[in-house]
């Protein structure tokens, strides 16, 4: 079970608060995105979920537990990035089986969950090749490969595909969206595309300056925006 709750939850780098008093339950298995402008905390929120930055305050409770002080590796939780972070000198395979390596899984268990992935991800013919010669799109599948092989019950996306251009966007939107529908997980998806938030989330958070809008179904925050800002964000007649 990965349900998530934030309760307070505050990022503070010095006298700056960037994260203020965030309240929001996630129930387990469902697509949440957040969105808002550059440089609302959106990043840093997803990264305190992570456990790749410190929790200045509230508390942070995944599956039941308070996990403010578990480190990320003891966290079940898998993050995909905007830049890929695929290892250069490494292949296809080599990447996505690095993960499970590293937590001693066995060679057969390694292979299947990969070549699963692969298949899934529509990579297959791709394993023995590098990084450098994939296309972004392709580099992409390999980066939610390599996240899926874990099968965490968390998965933790920041605008992951920002830098593709739009035609395959469209693609990947619609790829990620069925990765959520087949695997067991939690998604919770940062994104500033408008798009993105209406078409793949069960429900949007809408974030201003470190704090939260608004949260609620792409339908009901279309229909009944709370103020001009969510408003305009989501692209509703004003
Ligand atoms: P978003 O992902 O919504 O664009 P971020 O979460 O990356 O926004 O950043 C939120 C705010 O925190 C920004 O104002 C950013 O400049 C600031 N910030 C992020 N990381 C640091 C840091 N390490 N030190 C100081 N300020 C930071
Ligand atoms: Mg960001």
């Amino acid at each position: 079970m990965a349900s998530i709750s934030l309760k307070k939850l505050n990022k503070s780098y010095g006298a700056l608060t960037v994260v203020h008093d965030i309240d929001l339950e996630i129930a387990d298995k469902e697509f949440i995105i957040l969105v808002g402008p550059s440089g609302c905390g959106k990043s840093t929120t997803l990264r305190m979920i992570a456990g790749l930055e410190e929790i200045s305050g509230g508390e942070l409770i995944i599956g039941g537990d308070l996990v403010n002080d578990v480190p990320s590796k003891d966290r079940d939780i898998a993050m995909v990035f905007q830049n890929y972070a695929l290892y250069p000198h490494m292949t296809v395979y080599k990447n996505m089986a690095f993960g499970l390596q590293l937590r001693k899984a066995s060679r057969e268990v390694i292979d299947r969950k990969v070549q699963e992935a692969a298949k899934i991800l529509d990579i297959t013919h791709l394993l023995n090749r590098k990084p450098k010669a994939l296309s972004g799109g392709q580099r992409q599948r390999v980066a939610l490969g390599r996240a899926m092989v874990r099968n965490p019950e968390v998965f933790l996306l920041d605008e992951p595909l920002s830098n593709l251009d739009a035609k395959l966007r469209g693609t990947m939107r619609a790829e990620i969206t069925k990765l959520h529908k087949r695997l067991n997980s939690t998604f919770i998806y940062v994104t500033h595309d408008q798009i993105e938030a209406m078409t793949m989330a069960d429900r949007i958070v809408v974030m201003a300056d470190g704090h939260i809008q608004q949260v609620d179904t792409p339908q009901n925050l279309y229909d009944r925006p709370i103020n001009m800002f969510v408003a305009g964000f989501i692209g509703a007649p004003q």
